[in-house]
């Protein structure tokens, strides 16, 4: 793996030492972020993240930990060296643009290319061919306050790029932009990462951006909280493959951002029991999952529950569905404990030890939902399947492929439907069984 190309080791950042107005902005923040890598600082407003930026950049130096940018610290440099670090190290673009008014878009973009020397009509040229490359030659002559917004954003990324920098550092790129412009300049970033090969830091809050990044430092009071690899993305970093379990949590916790974990467990299972109910029987059966999830009530309070009138609260479900909806809630939630225990297991022990026992039980439950018949064959392809999973190594589509996958080819040789079925009630006890515990954006 290649050296970092950004490494912060226990850095703390504090504004206005020793003075009255003293503030500890990060907390012993340690990150690794490699060549070609695409990451977001992600969080709340205040939380740090454009500290961090400000920091890597050049401009606010740490008070405690290393800052390594390429190997050095950028705050040993001379005052010509950080001049050159600052423009051909490191690109930047801001959420509010910065572009000059009194200057034309080209000479925006050229500008930079004055402190390295270059000859100016080589400087124009080059500008000219990044404003062709992001769309927006034909404005070359204008100043930027013609410009509209996402034009702007164009302009400072080619600006970014002028030099040829290493790093690309985006601080809420979009925050001003709609949503055509948003994903124009999303798609430049990606490019710019894919095809140019930068190294892109994205500062941002907008959780539907980070599928675009390889990995997301989720932080928070200063401090990161926890590294999320997308498994979407071939990854750069050597990452810790435990962590890589993407289940319909993750995908409800995008639909549903404010929503608490325990909020999107019960969407989950009230979205498995349902198919076609109305609105407020829905509502009503997803207030009685909570309690029962939340252990508020108890498995015959439940029940009750659910056959009660609506008009006395309950859910209003026949005798016959009730009793259903309760026999499959019960029969989740235990069995999810088996996913739980077995997640735990592997986050203490060596992830590649396999803890056959726990395995044999989940498989257990899929043999039996997937109709009893299973040959030993099926049934060691089926446990190989359930490790895959509760592991994070294999996506919920990859196991539903392989299930359905003939035997000779390496599959279980499930019928297509049965398939389907097994991986969907799979995904529920998975869903129930992951760790509550900062969960959901
Ligand atoms: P974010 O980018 O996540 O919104 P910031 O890094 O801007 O957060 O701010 C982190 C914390 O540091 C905030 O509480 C903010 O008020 C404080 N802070 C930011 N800049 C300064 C400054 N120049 N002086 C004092 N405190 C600051």
């Amino acid at each position: 793996m290649p050296q970092p190309i950004v490494q912060l080791k226990n850095l703390d950042i504090t504004y206005n030492i020793g003075k009255e107005n003293e503030y500890k902005a990060t907390f012993n923040v340690s990150m690794e972020i490699y060549p070609e890598e695409y990451v977001a600082f992600f969080g709340p407003s205040g939380c740090g993240k454009s500290t961090l930026f400000y920091s890597i950049l050049g401009i606010l130096a740490p008070s405690a930990g290393q800052l390594l940018v390429k190997g050095e610290n950028p705050y040993s440099f001379s005052p010509e060296k950080m001049v050159k670090f600052q423009t051909s190290t490191i690109g930047i673009i801001y959420q509010a643009f910065y572009l000059i008014n009194s200057i034309s878009v080209l000479d925006n973009i050229a500008l930079p290319l004055i402190f390295h020397s270059a000859a100016p009509g080589w400087r124009k040229k080059h500008a000219l061919s990044l404003l062709r490359r992001f769309g927006i030659e034909q404005h070359a002559e204008k100043y930027p306050d013609n410009l509209s917004g996402g034009q702007s954003q164009r302009v400072s990324v080619a600006r970014a790029l002028v030099n040829n920098p290493d790093i690309l550092l985006a601080d809420e790129p979009t925050g001003n932009l709609d949503s055509i412009s948003t994903k124009q300049v999303m798609d430049a970033l990606e490019e710019i990462n894919q095809k140019d090969k930068k190294t892109v830091i994205m500062i941002t809050h907008n959780a539907a951006q980070l599928k675009y990044c390889h990995r997301v430092f989720y932080m928070k009071d200063g401090r990161v909280e926890r590294v999320v690899s997308n498994p979407e993305k071939k990854q750069i970093a050597k990452i810790d493959r435990q962590k890589m379990i993407v289940s319909e949590i993750d995908t409800l916790s995008k639909l549903y951002p404010y929503s608490t974990p325990i909020e999107l467990k019960v969407k989950s299972l009230v979205n498995y029991l349902t198919q076609e109910m109305p609105i407020e029987q829905v509502q009503k059966l997803e207030r009685s999952v909570q309690l029962v999830l939340e252990r508020k009530i108890n498995k015959q309070q439940f029940f009750a529950s659910l056959q009660a009138e609506q008009k006395n609260g309950g859910v209003g479900l026949s005798p016959s569905a009730a009793r259903t909806a309760a026999r499959e809630t019960e029969k989740i939630m235990l069995q999810s404990e088996e996913v739980q225990r077995y997640r735990r297991r592997l986050e203490q022990n060596n992830f590649f030890e396999r803890e056959g026992d726990l395995v044999r039980k989940i498989s257990g439950f899929l043999a039996v939902e997937a109709g009893g018949n299973l040959n030993p064959t099926q049934s060691k392809r089926l446990k190989e399947l359930v490790h895959q999973r509760v592991s994070g190594l294999i996506r919920q589509e990859e196991f539903a492929a392989l299930a359905a996958l003939p035997l000779p080819n390496g599959g279980i040789g499930l019928e297509q439907k049965t398939a389907q079925r097994l991986t969907y009630y799979f995904e529920k006890i998975i869903c129930q069984g992951i760790e509550t515990k900062g969960h959901g954006h």
